[in-house]
């Protein structure tokens, strides 16, 4: 059975010492109380939760699955009793208002918590992680009566959320929408259709299930600009606030499927449910999306959470698992075999992974903090600065985040061989769990869209702009430092090819809409791994300056997986930028009879 330890020295490193961000966080007005040592005593108890609590329970979950009978949902055993416990601990309402009942702690904190939620038990990270998505949204679009009525339930988790977007015909393009809402005499909707892949559509974990649904109004325009958002209870709150009569909801099945398998996935119907407008009439694309682009970035996490893991699980096998001699002469002459470890291919898989890993840590947790910033400071220019890099990186952590979790889930099984393909040990699920991150919340292509459609172009190039100067500032502040020159230098030839690589896409976009299209998933890649570079440049130069009176090894190994992301993984951007150069035609120019 696999093991996880919460990575608290690295969280600590990111947070305290990379970032500095308790100064940064604690100087925003509301955060005063928080301290490094209040940081660090929930960073302890999460981590603790975490590997005591919910790890022990992913095996099994994944082997007993969730069960489908007369409309009811149940989770595998464990799972009620662990949610109890998770939310009597007040773990869903880290970041809430505390006005709703919410501990009204930094964005950042709960971020870190989602990373080791996600390596003990990505299932069950799903349905307090569907329903924050949805508070978010109700925070912002919904009208004060809804928010009094059903925030403070959400926030301390005895009601959970969805989001229902999907349906049989449509997913990725949502114009499609067909699900109908008529308006109700008394102000409410009633809300018909068939909603798919509904994550924590139905479950046995909270008292109620509140549905965030699009749904189309009978007038409404063709396309997206005729979708409205509903909220649609599972049971109607009666007098008292509690869950009352059963609305026209119901679960029609559940989906058998790869992986997650403690997450329950439904087929939801809405009968004439009523329900209740959030935002504008029409404008609900663009109020779901305050809730998308939260679960974007969560689902990132996941491919972080499970490449952790997995590196964990591989390195402890790399120790144990005799094979062969080194190359170079014999390490372990009291034993029939070296370790695994000695091999330089079995290295070159854990460094891979821990490389990735280390780096996603640092963006994940700068890009947190600049939603704090963004949410926070007190200057409007500030906030829009913090605001265009969560946008301009959301699609990024999104998609390359989860495609390298599942490259390295894979790369951590093949550290443990024949054994990595059998269930007992643990690893096959990582890999299975790890896929899905790369399909729901919007397919990995769907954001290289978003990256090289929509983020490169808002206002003349301002988000991709401010970006660059981010980094050309970065390096020009180092570039004098000969010491760094091997951090620095890999770094700035990678942001030189991606400046010039956008300005030639932007260019020859302009003649060929279908450049950035074939462009997109390769370059979102370039963009990550020159992001990672940047974030190991600064991870080199904090550790450089405390390697010197370090007897615990930390910063020295940081150094030479900065020096390894430099010399062995950066250097892809090199043959993904030739391909996209190579351009739309060899693609486009097959005839659709040729496929
Ligand atoms: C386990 C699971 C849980 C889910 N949870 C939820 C949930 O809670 N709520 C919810 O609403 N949905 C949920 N989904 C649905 C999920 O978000 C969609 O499956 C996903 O967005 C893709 O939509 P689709 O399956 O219809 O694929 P399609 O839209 O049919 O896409 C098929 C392929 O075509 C590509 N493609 C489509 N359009 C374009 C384009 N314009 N340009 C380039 N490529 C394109 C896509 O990238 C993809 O590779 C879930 C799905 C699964 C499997």
């Amino acid at each position: 059975m696999p093991s996880y330890k919460a990575p608290i020295r690295d969280l600590q490193f990111v947070f305290h010492e990379l970032h500095q961000a308790d100064q940064t966080l604690g100087s925003l007005p509301g955060f005063d109380e928080v301290s490094p040592d209040l940081v660090d005593a929930i960073l302890e108890e999460g981590g603790k939760i975490c590997e005591e609590l919910l790890h022990p329970l992913n095996q099994s979950g994944d082997q007993e699955g969730c069960r489908f009978e007369d409309g009811k949902v149940t989770t595998p055993k464990g799972f009620r009793e662990a949610y109890r416990t998770f939310i009597e601990g007040g773990w869903p309402s880290l970041a809430a208002d505390p006005d709703l009942g919410g501990q009204g702690l930094p964005e950042t904190i709960s971020f870190m918590l989602e990373e080791m939620l996600c390596s003990a038990n990505v299932s069950f990270s799903l349905y307090p992680g569907l329903t924050r998505g949805a508070i978010n949204a109700l925070s912002h679009h919904a009208s004060d009566e809804l928010k009094q009525q059903y925030l403070p339930k959400m926030v301390e988790g005895v009601w959970s959320g969805t989001m229902c977007l999907t349906e049989p015909h449509c997913g990725t393009d949502l114009g499609l929408v067909r699900t109908r809402a008529v308006p109700n005499d008394d102000g409410s909707y009633a809300i018909s259709g068939t909603k798919i892949f509904i994550t924590g559509g139905e479950h046995d974990l909270t008292e109620n299930i509140i549905h965030l649904v699009l749904a189309r109004l009978p007038d409404a325009p063709e396309g997206v600009r005729g979708i409205s958002l509903f909220l649609v209870p599972r049971q109607l709150p009666d007098a008292d606030n509690d869950p009352g009569e059963q609305n026209g909801v119901s679960c029609g099945s559940i989906e058998h499927k790869m992986g997650i398998k403690a997450s329950s996935t439904c087929v939801m119907n809405f009968d004439s449910a009523k329900g209740f407008l959030v935002g504008p009439e029409n404008k609900g694309l663009a109020c779901m999306f305050t809730m998308m682009n939260a679960e974007r970035l969560a689902i990132g996490m996941q491919g972080l959470g499970l490449g952790e893991v997995a590196y964990q699980n591989a390195v402890e096998y790399a120790r144990e698992r005799l094979q062969s001699r080194a190359a170079t002469g014999v390490k372990a002459p009291d034993k029939a075999a070296d370790p695994l470890l000695v091999h330089p291919d079995v290295r070159r898989m854990l460094l891979t992974t821990r490389a990735y890993n280390e780096a996603a840590r640092a963006l994940a947790v700068w890009t947190a903090i600049n939603i704090d910033l963004a949410h926070r400071h007190p200057e409007p220019e500030k906030r829009q600065e913090a605001d265009d890099f969560v946008a301009l990186i959301t699609p990024i952590i999104k998609a390359f985040f989860s495609d390298y979790g599942y490259e390295t889930t894979t790369l951590c099984q093949q550290v443990y061989g024949g054994h990595g393909y059998i269930r007992e040990w643990g690893m096959e699920q990582f890999v299975r769990d790890a896929r899905i991150a790369q399909i729901y919340e919007g397919t990995n292509g769907i954001q290289a869209m978003d990256l090289v459609r929509r983020k490169l172009f808002i206002e003349d190039g301002r988000l991709p702009q401010r970006f660059f100067a981010l980094l050309d500032g970065f390096v020009a502040g180092h570039a004098a430092d000969e010491t760094l020159a091997i951090y620095i230098t890999p770094l700035a030839e990678a942001n030189k090819l991606l400046q010039e690589l956008t300005d030639w896409l932007v260019t020859a976009s302009r003649d060929n809409p279908d450049q950035l299209g074939a462009a997109a998933t390769d370059y979102l890649r370039i963009f990550a791994l020159t992001t990672f570079a940047w974030m190991w440049a600064r991870m080199a130069i904090t550790a450089l300056a405390r390697v010197a009176d370090d007897d615990s090894g930390f910063y020295r190994t940081k150094l030479r997986t900065a020096s390894f992301f430099m010399g062995r993984l950066l250097p892809q951007i090199e043959g993904l930028a030739r391909g996209v150069r190579s351009g739309a035609d060899l693609m486009m120019a097959f005839d659709e009879s040729e496929f």
